[in-house]
């Protein structure tokens, strides 16, 4: 039996990526379809979060020409990961499987070809995986494999050079909504799942029109997301270095001690105000570091929805 599949597709203002994506995936829908390697209904769902331009008209007409299109709105913008798990938790309820990708065709859309094969292998997720960075800048790349790096030594497993781009069964998709966490950092949750996966290989491309959605800015919180949704390493870091701190005062306090009892008396202003500052600072930067968890442990016990969907066309006029 064929499987039935939707391709979940964030936009935030993407009026000027959407047709030449759409045109691209027509293509690739027909396809796969009449290479019999997916169900006649799959679709392409592309999920609006809460884009101020065109996106939501075009989205529209879309779904209105071509049956291989359909669209959720989301009531506002809630950020790239949100309206993935927007997409995805909708597209569970039709859908037999599930890839996720970006608006900007920056992933290599020929890759589903694999990520069907390694289904039909048997696999319940599939990762995407960059096999090279040219197209990126060189501080790109710098700083992502950097982070790669400190995440894994923070404990947090992930699939190296893997973005949001991935196929993921219904099974999978539904274990993965169990999780009720409101901070979120997908590509370190998914491995939680667990299941069979494999992975894929692509080449990423640039961005074909328009610009990142995602100004340096929102990468350094999404980083910062990452590392303290997932680990706790950070405030045990905090701890040891608070005892690191009293050894040092202590050895200080020695050092202080037999001075004293020498005689040898000079003042030692540079080092106390020194130490003052030393001391201020790591308190500071400790505090902030719990500061931030407990802002997570706060929001995470509201449990806000993480997403709340305004139009969903799938289920318009039934
Ligand atoms: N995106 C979104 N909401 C946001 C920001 C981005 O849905 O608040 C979408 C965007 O439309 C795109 C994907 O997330 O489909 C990735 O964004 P982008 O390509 O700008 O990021 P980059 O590839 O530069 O990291
Ligand atoms: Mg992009």
């Amino acid at each position: 039996m064929l499987e039935k599949l939707y391709i979940v597709i964030p936009c935030y203002n993407e009026e000027e990526m959407l047709p030449i994506t759409a045109k691209a995936l027509l293509e690739k829908m027909q396809d796969l379809v009449s290479e019999e390697k997916i169900h006649p209904d799959s679709k392409v769902m592309f999920v609006d979060d809460g884009s101020k331009d065109k996106t939501w008209e075009i989205i529209t007409k879309l779904y209105g020409a071509i049956p291989y299109f359909t669209g959720v709105k989301l009531s506002r913008n809630k950020g790239h990961q949100n309206a993935l798990l927007a997409g995805m938790n909708t597209a569970v309820k039709y859908a037999d499987i599930i890839i996720s990708m970006d608006a900007d065709l920056q992933d290599d859309i020929n890759a589903i070809d694999g990520f069907l094969e390694k289904r039909a292998q048997g696999c319940e997720i599939v990762y995407g995986v960059r096999s090279s960075r040219d197209k990126d800048t060189q501080f790109k790349r710098g700083t992502a494999r950097g982070y790669y790096k400190l995440l894994s030594k923070m404990g947090v497993e992930i699939t190296y050079d893997h973005a949001d781009y991935r196929l993921m069964s219904k099974k999978a998709v539904l274990a993965l909504a169990q999780f009720k966490e409101v901070n979120l950092f997908l590509r370190g949750l998914v491995p939680m799942v667990g299941f069979k996966s494999d992975t894929v290989k692509y080449v990423r491309n640039e961005r074909q029109a328009g610009e990142s959605k995602y100004p340096l800015k929102k990468m350094i919180s999404f980083a910062i997301e990452g590392i303290t949704s997932l680990s706790i390493k950070p405030i045990r870091f905090i701890t040891f270095l608070g005892f690191f701190i009293f050894f040092v005062s202590i050895i200080m306090l020695i050092r202080f001690l037999i001075t004293w009892a020498i005689g040898n008396t000079v003042p030692g202003w540079s080092t106390i105000v020194i130490s003052i500052w030393a001391i201020g600072g790591l308190q500071l930067l400790s505090i902030g570091v719990i500061g931030e968890y407990i802002g997570k442990i706060y929001l995470e016990a509201k449990a806000r929805p993480k997403y709340i969907i305004e139009t969903n066309l799938e289920e318009e006029g039934e």
